[in-house]
């Protein structure tokens, strides 16, 4: 796959960057943890100053990825489409001061494509995943509480 692997993210804002590129299962660690087998995810990555006058990367993505289906416990391929727009924030201590609905991201000048995109992914993902027309009896297993996808985005997200 020849894509940079990194962006110097306030570079790229400025520049007005574009990226695209496919991205596998193999460059995403957390999907496999997480028990996805299988993924095809093309995005375009872009970078602009904002209407606020800040960096900000938008992120298109869609593509499908192979889950497991919580009450039959069988494969279901579940279509992906996210848009999604991220303040470059100059620290953490700004993100954790805004009191927003921006989302934020922390600026740096090695940023892995692949680990931004996999955030974003994790947090798009089914909190349950399941058949739409599931042929296991309806009402076992039914899964509740948070799911592992958004506890692992938060875990990353506070360990940047
Ligand atoms: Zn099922």
């Amino acid at each position: 796959m020849l894509q940079p692997a990194a962006i110097d993210g306030l570079e790229f804002a400025r520049s007005a960057g574009v990226l695209k590129g496919r991205l596998g299962i193999e460059s995403l660690p957390r999907l496999v943890q997480s028990g996805c087998s299988g993924l095809v995810l093309d995005f375009v990555l872009t970078g602009e100053i904002n209407e606020r006058g800040k960096p900000e990367l938008g992120l298109e993505a869609s593509g499908s990825v192979r889950l497991q289906c919580q009450r039959c416990l069988g494969e279901v391929e579940y279509p992906l489409r996210f848009e999604v727009q991220l303040e470059l924030a100059a620290s953490e201590a700004e993100i954790l001061a805004a009191d927003d609905d921006v989302d934020r991201v922390l600026a740096g000048r090695d940023m892995s494509v692949a680990a931004l995109v996999e955030d974003e992914l994790l947090l798009a993902l089914p909190m349950v995943p399941k058949h739409e027309h599931c042929q296991a009896a309806a009402g076992t297993n039914e899964g509740s509480g948070p799911s592992a996808f958004q506890a692992l985005a938060a875990l990353k997200r506070l360990n940047k």
